[in-house]
């Protein structure tokens, strides 16, 4: 039997071991996803283990993201956002490291058929979601705007990118306006109503992807209903994140639909 998992601590909650058995059941893969809690400090030998092990691939998630950048080969994307959610151990040398993170963010607007080449986009949050969105969209030929409440890390964030700028929460008021495209990466939201972005900004020509899935309708997703603009919840990006490892890791087409069904099912019960 094939093992992958995940990473993270903590994990209990983690609706990534249903969503990736979903896929091996639906193509009949002899294959289970399991989810591991090392100590904060011991992901080094965690991964000695999993290698020891024979483990084909493992999922990372908060707090280990970074610290797995510097102990895996990661790939140039990955290296430039500076974090790391998957891991393939399958080739002989280092474990390879990718960020399917921003794999998610494109897959999403895809999925919703949101081209990004030329649109005026803003990101709220520059921690490791607002990282992999500020290149995913970058790549995909977005100009962006980062607003983050620790303004050096908007502006650091900024300078990194092509087409990039950034400021504080308070310049929201100035870019959403002329924007077509609004990612929330912060953590505002989860488990509690509140939103990063006074509704009174929003208006009906945005495209509006929040990151935070649980709820799954946050408060900035049905802010942005009520204006008529176009939402997408934090599930899209959470399940093509996932399908994306999935196929790094077999090299084969993600069942998405079943990896979609198992999510929203799993996420539903919470
Ligand atoms: P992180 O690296 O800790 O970054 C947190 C971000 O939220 C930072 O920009 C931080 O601002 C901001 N923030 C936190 N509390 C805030 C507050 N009270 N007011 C304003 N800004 C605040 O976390 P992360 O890994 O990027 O995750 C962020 C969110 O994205 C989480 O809800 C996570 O579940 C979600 N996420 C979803 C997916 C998905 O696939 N859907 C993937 C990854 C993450 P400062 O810089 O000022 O601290």
């Amino acid at each position: 039997m094939d093992v992958y998992g995940l990473v993270g601590n903590p994990v209990g909650h983690s609706v990534s071991p249903p969503m990736h058995e979903a896929a091996y059941d639906e193509l009949g893969m002899d294959a289970s996803y399991v989810a591991f809690e090392p100590a904060v400090n011991e992901i080094r030998q965690a991964f000695v283990g999993a290698e020891t092990l024979g483990i084909e691939g493992l999922n990372v998630t908060i707090p280990f993201k970074e610290d797995v950048a510097a102990i895996v080969d990661a790939d140039e994307l990955a290296a430039e956002i500076g974090a790391v959610n998957t891991v393939d151990f399958r080739e002989d040398g280092p474990p390879r490291g990718y960020n399917t993170d921003a794999a998610g963010v494109k897959r999403a607007f895809d999925h919703h058929d949101v081209d990004l080449e030329g649109r005026s986009a803003v990101v709220v949050g520059a921690g490791g979601a607002g990282r992999a969105a500020a290149f995913a969209l970058t790549d995909a030929g977005a100009e962006i705007h980062i607003a983050n409440r620790t303004v050096d890390r908007a502006i650091g964030l900024a300078s990194e990118l092509s087409s990039a700028s950034g400021g504080s929460l308070e310049t929201l008021d100035s870019q959403i306006g002329d924007a077509s495209v609004l990612v929330n990466t912060t953590s505002v939201g989860m488990e509690s109503d509140e939103t990063p972005v006074p509704a009174e900004l929003l208006h009906e020509d945005l495209t509006v992807l929040d990151a935070v899935y649980s709820p799954i309708e946050t408060r900035l997703l049905r802010a942005a209903s009520e204006v008529g603009a176009r939402t997408i919840d934090g599930a899209w990006m959470l399940l093509y994140q996932g399908v994306e490892a999935f196929e790094q890791w077999t090299g084969r087409n993600a069942p998405v639909d079943a990896m979609n069904d198992a999510l929203r099912a799993a996420l539903n019960a919470e």
